[in-house]
């Protein structure tokens, strides 16, 4: 998501006169868009700060420089990040960022620095131009933001705000503009993006079950996938768009966090592990090529061997074929940050390398299993080699081939000759050298 706002970002900024650069170097702005989500994160911008203010330093005989916070460091830290780099011209939250013209022109007129932590009362979507997709196959679509969950360990409801659904007419008529550009594959984003509840103007709100089947009618958009899912909003309308919108793909990220009901419940997830099991049976009963990945947290407060080992036993047993794991980090302001029994830091360090173990092993095993077969790849640019381009197969795996660029936004179907642990390479079946047979 903090992808799609920096290119929102831009896309606002673009009619005031700013392009982006390749350097912060010859940047007149530099905005650091920021995540709160773990420690390391956060204080990464100090860090990235320390770096951009010797570059404003040098350039103030010359051109100045202004500097900005943005994104959920700057919602969560505000002033505290002018006291810490007062040398920083303007710190504002992810909802306001639609402001950034008159925000910057105030920069320039005031003497001290532009500070927007509130949560406007008007949507940001309302006043942001269609993006920019020129030479795009693949982009990101926010159709959700915020949380109203409360997971004990998460500061998203903090930093992101309460949960809302962009109106499903916005929604349709930002896809098509992206359709229109060529843009082949759409990913909608929110932080619980199937608590989608999209305004239709009529009585009924539609989900996000009901939105995949439209935007699966687009002509041109041939991909369609969501992230991020909370598994207790799964609902009957979007298992059922995995069975039949052939645009949605056989790829599903849901984040589980922990196999044991104990850890589950102290971090208020309302799901059991058993709930999770019913849930991808229910979905791999719908698309049964369904492969899964997740996110898990090891370490939580409490978190026993006992518990851990759940944890393993649920990840083989659903067979992930892709996660990103963390070590708990407590965050300020949640309730599992000032639990009793925090996990010692060896301890976690030690699960989470067995974690990532077995979890490398699954998705090995799981590229492996496609060498021979065929795949559809989207060609989305080149590789690092001369000649060779890379793409994406519906399992999110990259493909490297050796192919023409004028391939480059096509789908084309591929043989699969070798796996690689995060890769796959591939070649063009023999029955497609002579007549090229394009998706
Ligand atoms: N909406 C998602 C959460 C997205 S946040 C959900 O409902 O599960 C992205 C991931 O960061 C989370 O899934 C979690 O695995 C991880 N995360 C969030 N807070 C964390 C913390 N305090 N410590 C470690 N990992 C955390």
């Amino acid at each position: 998501m903090n992808v799609y706002d920096a290119e929102r970002m831009a896309d606002i900024l673009a009619p005031v006169g700013y392009v982006l650069t390749d350097t912060p170097d010859d940047a007149d702005l530099v905005i650091l868009n920021t995540c709160h989500i773990r420690e390391k994160a956060a204080e990464k911008v100090y860090s990235d700060l320390g770096r951009v203010r010797r570059i404003k330093s040098a350039r103030v005989e010359t051109e100045p420089m202004m500097i900005a916070v943005a994104g959920c460091v700057a919602q969560a830290e505000g002033e505290e990040i002018l006291k810490r780099a007062p040398y920083v011209d303007m710190v504002f939250g992810p909802q306001t960022y639609h402001r950034l013209p008159e925000m910057v022109a105030r920069a320039h007129r005031l003497a001290g620095a532009v500070l927007e932590t509130d949560f406007p009362v008007e949507s940001k979507f309302d006043f942001l131009p269609q993006p920019s997709a020129k030479g795009r196959t693949s982009a990101f679509l926010t159709v959700q933001e915020g949380c109203d969950k409360f997971c004990t360990f998460c500061v998203v409801p903090y930093t992101r705000g309460a949960e809302f659904s962009r109106p499903v007419d916005q929604v349709i008529s930002e896809a098509r503009g992206l359709a229109a550009a060529g843009v082949r594959e759409i990913t909608l984003l929110g932080q619980n993006v199937n608590n989608y509840h999209g305004n239709t103007g009529g009585c009924a709100d539609w989900s996000l079950g009901r939105l995949i089947a439209e935007l699966g009618d687009i002509n041109g958009l041939d991909r369609i996938r969501y992230t991020t899912s909370y598994p207790a909003d799964v609902d009957k309308a979007l298992i059922a768009a995995h069975r039949d919108v052939p645009a949605l793909m056989p790829y599903l990220h849901l984040p589980v966090q922990s196999g044991s009901d104990r850890v589950l419940k102290a971090m208020n997830r309302r799901h059991t592990a058993d709930d999770y099991r019913r849930l991808v049976a229910n979905l791999r009963a719908a698309r049964p090529d369904l492969a899964l990945s997740t996110d898990l947290i090891v370490g939580f407060p409490g978190e026993s061997d006992r518990d851990f080992q759940d944890t393993m036993d649920l990840v083989a047993e659903i067979g992930f074929v892709g996660a990103y794991s963390f070590k708990y980090s407590p965050r300020p302001g949640t309730p599992a940050a000032i639990m009793e029994s925090q996990v010692d830091e060896a301890v976690k360090k030690n699960r989470l390398a067995a974690l990532q173990e077995l979890l490398s092993l699954q998705q090995s095993k799981f590229n492996s299993a496609c060498v021979g077969n065929e795949l559809d790849v989207l060609l989305d640019g080149h590789g690092r080699h001369s000649g060779q381009l890379i793409g994406r197969s519906p399992f999110m795996q990259a493909v490297h081939v050796s192919a023409p660029s004028d391939l480059i936004g096509s789908i084309v179907t591929l043989r699969i000759d070798e796996a690689h642990p995060n890769s796959l390479a591939a070649s063009v079946p023999e029955k497609w050298k002579t007549q090229r047979a394009i998706a």
